[in-house]
């Protein structure tokens, strides 16, 4: 049994303590697209660990972590997180696997980052300025530099050359010397030489001794480069198919798919968001779910719970499941409001449109739904919840078109709601 975790919206849905819940159930954890801008956020022990591109599951000893060919790695940024979790205690060694085949971001990515949203003037997509889109554009382009060009250093100083020389024609007003960066990348490719390997084999080996393993998603499914709301998306695909192409394993290896989707709905950065709020309501909701970029603390964009959206986000990944995290956040709201489909005109679309020129002219047709006094914070039974959450729940589902087979009432691993009977618990027994 393998199970992917996607983020079911605009990303930063609580994916990091879902995986991080369910990581004890499986073997191995792997990341197969995005980089050091994913920003998960876990509580354990009373820590709290923000990671990036290293998949959570390593907080747990025995876990592999798998990072996979789709992936942009920063070398600088991976071994700093290697650092900043052995200041805890916690020690990669033999656990991490990297592929061979992911693909290197380099100083002059995140130079050029910088260049292409200044370029972009007030159309800015709001990346986190990382180098990861670079990075993406050099492997498309077939001139990008992988983790095991690292071992060949006459072809690696020549493409490099090659790569900072047509940096420094595009950023004017500094240069970049590219022998150093060889050096550093050499030394770098030293110390990274344990955990590279073919990761495509590496899961089927792992497959074949009967090891599940979990594919974590970073970013949202509004946010794929194919499915989300183009331009203003990530550079790679967040979705399902992803988890294939990303770590070289077959459709079929992923037996199982679980949406992560928040009770209300966030978005960082530019591009439209239907159910999006201004004013004292984002404002409790911010405030309240601590919408804060992990990566950037940048503040989020708040709305309601937009159905549409996570309707689109069943289709396009098959999830068999939802874990709806932060129901806690929408405690002591007399009424809550639920996006059941826009209004264009003077059509009413059930549909996401996939355009965004349509999309930001929708309207959302809201449904209203009482909300509850007693806190939900910390419930870990469903019949526990007072009535009214337990009836949004279920409103969710039907909504939605998915069962919530897990309800997530706090940032704390114990916070948690297991719906009896759900697919996820017969995915965690298997
Ligand atoms: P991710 O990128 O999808 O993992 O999401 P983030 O890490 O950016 O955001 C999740 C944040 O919400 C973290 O600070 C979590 O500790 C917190 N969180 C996760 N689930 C819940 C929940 O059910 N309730 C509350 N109040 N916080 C939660």
């Amino acid at each position: 049994m393998n199970v992917a975790v996607i983020g079911a919206q605009w990303g930063d849905e609580g994916k990091g303590k879902i995986v991080d819940l369910l990581t004890p159930h499986f073997q191995v954890v792997a990341r197969y697209q995005g980089g050091h801008n994913a920003g998960h956020t876990v509580l354990a022990g009373g820590t709290r660990f923000v990671l990036h591109l290293i998949p959570s599951g390593i907080l747990h000893p025995g876990i592999r972590c798998v990072i996979g060919n789709g992936v942009v790695v920063d070398p600088d940024a991976l071994f700093q997180e290697i650092e900043t979790l052995a200041e805890y205690g916690i020690e990669v060694d033999d656990r991490l696997v990297i592929s061979d085949k992911a693909h290197l971001i380099l100083p002059y990515h995140r130079d050029l980052d910088l260049l292409n949203e200044a370029r972009r003037g007030d159309r800015k997509i709001g990346t986190t300025s990382r180098g990861i889109g670079p990075a993406y554009e050099d492997k498309v382009g077939r001139r990008g530099i992988r983790v095991g060009d690292l071992f060949e250093a006459t072809s690696l100083a020549e493409q490099v050359r090659e790569n900072v020389h047509a940096r420094n024609r595009l950023v004017g007003d500094s240069a970049l010397e590219w022998r150093p960066l060889v050096e550093h990348l050499l030394a770098h490719g030293e110390r990274m030489r344990p955990w590279v390997t073919d990761v495509s084999v590496f899961l089927a080996e792992a497959m074949k001794r009967g090891e599940r393993i979990m594919f974590e998603g970073a970013q949202g499914t509004l946010l794929d480069i194919d499915h989300g709301t183009y331009p203003y998306v990530t550079s790679s695909n967040s979705t399902v198919g992803g988890a294939c192409t990303g770590l070289g394993v077959p459709p079929r290896a992923v037996t199982g798919v679980l949406g992560v989707a928040k009770a209300y709905t966030t978005r960082v950065g530019g591009g439209p968001l239907p159910t999006e709020l201004t004013g004292p309501m984002a404002e409790r909701l911010r405030e309240t779910g601590q919408e804060y970029g992990a990566s950037t603390g940048r503040p989020r964009r708040c709305g309601w719970y937009d159905a549409v959206t996570v309707r689109y986000s069943v289709r396009v990944n098959g999830l068999d499941s939802l874990a709806l995290t932060k129901l806690d956040v929408l405690d002591g709201l007399p009424q809550i409001l639920v996006c059941t489909a826009y209004k264009c005109g003077d059509q009413v679309l059930t549909e996401f449109p996939g355009d965004i020129r349509v999309l930001s002219t929708c309207r959302p047709i809201y449904e209203t739904l009482p909300g509850w006094s007693r806190p939900t914070r910390g419930i870990r039974r469903f019949e526990e919840l007072p009535a009214e959450a337990q009836a949004y729940v279920r409103r969710l589902e039907e909504l939605s078109g998915v069962p919530v087979g897990i309800v997530s009432t706090g940032s704390e691993r114990e916070d948690t709601v297991f719906r009896e009977g759900s697919i996820v618990g017969s995915w965690l027994e298997a």
